[in-house]
């Protein structure tokens, strides 16, 4: 297995924040997995692709790398059935699906990132979530060193959320992803700007206008350093969403199963005059208030500072939390570090 130390995480991260890690491991195979030595993997960080990571610190805790690659595909009458290795690219792997006649997970297309993160906190785009398809997960658990599968139903989706980022978080590495996508393809184009695609729809079609309207309004990582969306949609209480709507008559909001209120982060934001905004080389997207660049590679520390800049300015005018979406690493911290406070 390669293994690297000192090893600079600069270019694995696409806010591009400097930091290095003593210790790196490239599994490849899953026999590797069990060579990971169980002192070190205890304190270590699962990385995939790291765009929705953000190093804290300069010095990262040991990283694991998951490298296994492939693809196999097998049907039924019904359906066709994914395997994917967790190290393949998302968007490749749904440009495979589409180009192969497999339908379902167009709306996701161009979601940066690693088959392996995908479940990790449920992607999800243009009215579609990835644990829609998902029929299984294999797992390799650190502590018995022992593969296991899960189930949809194990895997607890919510939004932006799922075991794995909860009571699972650093216990062990999703190797394969195993989609179940339907031969009785039904569109997904009731999201805002897909109901405009031209008839007869297509999943070519909904492909298409979606890498559209990303490449339009998202900034690409490699120009302009950013995670996605920073902020998740902050959920709020029927009651307090009435206050807010009574000062606010033109709030966005998406009424939950459970009766809470979706509020969209990026709104928000907006309405708090930062849209645009930019203060010593990081900054807030001028066509999506969610995006935070790193213009000018700053640390992960002035990072942190300005989203809590962002977080204040909104409690203060909404009285609303938002929860950070990206997540935050620490240098000696084997999970995440709240470094901004919890949502409620
Ligand atoms: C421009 C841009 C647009 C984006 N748009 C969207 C969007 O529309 N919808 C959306 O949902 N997200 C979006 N994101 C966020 C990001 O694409 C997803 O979260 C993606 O799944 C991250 O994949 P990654 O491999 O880069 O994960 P990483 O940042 O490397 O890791 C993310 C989490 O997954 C864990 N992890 C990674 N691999 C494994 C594994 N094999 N086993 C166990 N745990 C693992 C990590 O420990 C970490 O907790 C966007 C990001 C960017 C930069």
């Amino acid at each position: 297995m390669k293994i690297r130390t000192n090893f600079s995480l600069k270019a694995l991260n696409s806010l591009n924040v400097s930091a290095i890690t003593p210790e790196i491991f490239f599994p490849t195979k899953l026999e590797e997995l069990s060579e990971l030595p169980q002192s070190k993997v205890a304190k270590s960080y699962i990385l995939g692709e790291g765009s929705n990571t953000l190093f804290c610190q300069k010095n990262a805790p040991i990283i694991i790398k998951p490298s296994l690659v492939g693809i196999e595909v097998t049907e039924s009458d019904e359906c066709f059935q994914i395997s994917a290795a967790c190290a393949e690219n998302w968007h490749d792997l749904v440009l495979f699906c589409v180009n192969n006649g497999i339908y379902g997970l167009e709306n996701l297309a161009l979601i940066p990132g690693s088959v392996g993160a995908a479940p990790v906190q449920n992607i999800g785009a243009y009215g579609v979530e990835v644990g829609d398809f998902i029929e299984r997960i294999t797992w390799f658990d650190f502590a018995s060193k022992a593969l296991i599968d899960f189930s949809k139903a194990d895997c607890q989706f919510a939004y932006r959320n799922s075991i794995f980022k909860q009571a699972l978080s650093g216990k062990g590495i999703i190797t394969h992803v195993h989609f179940s996508l339907p031969k009785a393809w039904q569109a997904v184009n009731s999201y805002q700007g897909l109901s405009e695609i031209d008839l007869p729809i297509t999943p070519q079609a909904i492909m298409a206008k979606v890498m559209q309207l990303r490449q339009a309004k998202l900034p690409e990582p490699k120009q302009l350093p950013n995670a996605g969306s920073f902020f998740k949609n902050p959920l709020v209480s029927v009651d307090f969403f009435a206050i807010l709507q009574e000062k606010y008559p033109t709030i966005p909001f998406y009424k939950q199963a459970n009766g809470e209120m979706k509020l969209a982060a990026g709104w928000l934001i907006e309405q708090a005059g930062l849209k645009g905004f930019r203060e010593a080389g990081i900054g807030i997207h001028e066509k999506q208030a969610l995006v935070l660049i790193n213009y000018q590679g700053k640390s992960g520390q002035e990072i942190v500072a300005f989203a809590r800049f962002i977080q204040e300015k909104v409690q203060a005018k909404f009285n609303v939390h938002l929860d950070p979406e990206v997540r935050f690493i620490g240098g000696d911290e084997l999970n995440d570090i709240a470094c901004l406070g919890s949502q409620k």
